[in-house]
């Protein structure tokens, strides 16, 4: 049996090592060695998940439970754990120096240290399915009781990826890919290889499912299963509509909704819906699973776009549509203020077989076919190779307030968790904005040293005072990083933790998807994905833009600004 020690030593080693080829080569050396049930196990955690999708299990541990945990295990205070994490910002860190300072309390004080059980990588994970598991009146209590046990089992190191583990925010610096070479290079002796395990990966969306079928070298035989979410196929963004047309040739043309996504899976009357994210959203979402009942299929996974409809028959904001998806209880009530309705434009899988190799024309044909009853249901499409016919969807997609258009190849398969050149979005481009950074946040692991990401802000034109709208991550190189941290290096204020607090000087030009109301910043307004253009070191503080003009560019978002 694996000890839960010997995966953290294994973390440890990993985040220290800065080499990606070298992390998977720790990871394949150490899944090598596990048996069937760790090894399910071993590959979620590396990537900082508790559970597959398919289990639909949340852990349900906010910072007041950790920390509460944290605190009883180690005989201190809840304020002293959140104090020592403002100042280090890794929960992981906080865990272990208060474990390392830990006063042995009840069974451990009695024992002695030494003889205090130790965790196996089974036990932690069976402490973490009974966490979340836990429900009803005395749920929070039976959480903390078991991150409390586990805490006080611990010795720093475990207590320092049992916290990030409890986050899920492992910061050792390998993700899904990481984890799918190592699974590729543990098991090459089965026959797997990278583009194998992917492929794998892409049909289950299950990692553990995948190591033990790689070993087995049975991965050909996994496919996709109703009830079990997949990776939905996604949209690059495309030049113009005669690039796209260009590209493609003949497309299939449709509109591209302003709503959010929404995979169905249907198993005779059951229905399940799972967000873009692949949560399991079907409780907060009764109309579209009404309306997925009316598809004629025993078994079927179907792809579409829920879109919240307002009074005026147009679409509602995103941020609408996200309260729907989140709301769990008195959905009806909030139903009837924000209604959905579903457009339906892909068949992934019908009455037992998977029909992701099938071009999409074929799907396509299949879904109307099975939407016969409700042809209302599914999303229009025209198949056109003409510039002018495409232009004017366009201009009809945009007038009644959706956001463009996406052209599909005809004979493309469904490439789940791809964005490829098969199916190209076309959106108006953006304004952008030029913002005031006022703050910075250190990045994390091998950028620990730069400055990642920055605190935007408008100029309030009566008042001059400058008010937030959030942050953005710049995406550039770490050399480049280098360059902006040395400039934001001369403007610190104060530091607090990992956050920084800048002198107004810069100049940040910002591209977004969407203006949003939000109460979380004293604009009143937040960017939906904003993205660094340049830094406009042309333009002094007076240049920046102001409320007013966020304001206007709210309200001018596709003539929807009153509908939020
Ligand atoms: P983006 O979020 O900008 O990457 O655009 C891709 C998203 O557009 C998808 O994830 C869908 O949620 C949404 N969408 C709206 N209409 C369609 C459509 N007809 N086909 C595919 N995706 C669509």
């Amino acid at each position: 049996m694996t000890s839960f020690l010997a995966f953290a030593n294994l973390c440890q080693k990993v985040e220290a090592t800065s080499g990606s080829l070298e992390k998977i080569e720790l990871v394949a050396a150490f899944l090598k060695d596990l048996d069937e049930a760790e090894l399910p196990v071993a590959c979620s955690y590396v990537m900082g998940s508790l559970f597959p999708p398919s289990l639909d299990l949340d852990l349900g541990v906010g910072p007041s439970i950790l920390y509460e945990a944290i605190a009883k295990a180690c005989g201190c205070q809840a304020a002293q754990v959140s104090d020592m994490l403002r100042a280090t910002g890794d929960p992981g860190m906080v865990a272990s120096a208060m474990v390392e300072r830990r006063r042995p309390i009840g069974f451990a004080a009695f024992l002695g240290e030494k003889e205090a059980v130790s965790l196996s990588l089974k036990d932690v994970h069976d402490r973490f399915l009974s966490i979340a598991r836990a429900s009803g009146k005395r749920s929070q209590d039976t959480k903390v009781k078991n991150l409390q046990f586990l805490f006080s089992q611990a010795g720093p190191l475990e207590a320092r990826y049992i916290a990030r583990l409890a986050i899920e925010d492992m910061r050792i610096g390998v993700g899904e890919g990481g984890v799918r070479d190592a699974v590729a290079l543990a098991f090459s002796g089965s026959g797997a290889n990278a583009e194998s395990v992917e492929r794998a990966y892409n049909l289950t969306n299950d990692m553990g499912l995948v190591a033990v079928a790689a070993r087995r070298g049975t991965l050909g035989e996994l496919s996709i299963m109703v009830n079990r979410p997949i990776k939905v196929m996604l949209a690059q963004l495309g030049e113009s509509i005669p690039a796209a047309i260009g590209e493609i040739g003949t497309a299939a043309v449709e509109w591209k909704y302003d709503g959010a996504r929404v995979q169905i899976h249907k198993d005779g009357d059951a229905i399940r819906i799972f967000s873009r994210r692949l949560e399991n959203v079907t409780a907060s979402l009764p109309e579209i699973v009404k309306a997925a009942r009316q598809i004629s299929a025993k078994s079927a996974i179907l792809d579409g776009e829920a879109v919240a409809i307002g009074k005026d028959g147009r679409p509602m904001a995103f941020q609408e549509i996200l309260k729907r998806f989140r709301r769990k209880y008195n959905v009806q009530t909030l139903a009837a203020k924000i209604p959905l309705r579903l457009f339906l434009f892909d068949l992934i899988y019908l009455d037992g077989k998977s029909l992701v190799d099938l071009p999409l024309t074929e799907r396509r044909a299949l879904l109307e076919r099975i939407a016969i009853a409700s042809p209302d249901l599914l999303a229009d499409q025209v198949m056109s190779g003409s510039v002018e016919d495409a232009e004017g969807i366009y201009r009809r997609a945009l007038d009644a307030g959706h956001e463009g258009l996406i052209l599909k190849n005809p004979s493309s398969v469904y490439a789940p968790g791809k964005r490829g050149k098969n199916w190209l979005k076309i959106k108006p481009v953006m304004e952008t904005l030029d913002l005031v950074v006022i703050g910075a946040k250190w990045g994390e692991g091998r950028r620990a040293s730069l400055l990642g990401s920055y605190r935007l802000a408008c100029r309030d034109q009566t008042t001059e005072r400058l008010l937030d709208l959030g942050w953005v991550a710049t995406g550039l190189t770490d050399e480049a990083l280098a360059e902006l941290t040395e400039m934001f290096s001369e403007l610190i204020i104060v530091e607090k933790g990992m956050e920084l607090e800048i002198k107004p000087a810069v100049i940040f030009e910002v591209a977004y998807e969407e203006i949003q109301h939000s109460p979380n910043y004293s604009s009143g307004y937040a960017l939906r994905f904003p993205r660094m253009v340049a830094v406009r070191d042309d333009k002094s503080l007076d240049d920046a833009d102001t409320l007013e003009r966020v304001v206007s560019l709210y309200k001018g978002q596709r003539g929807r600004g009153n509908s939020a």
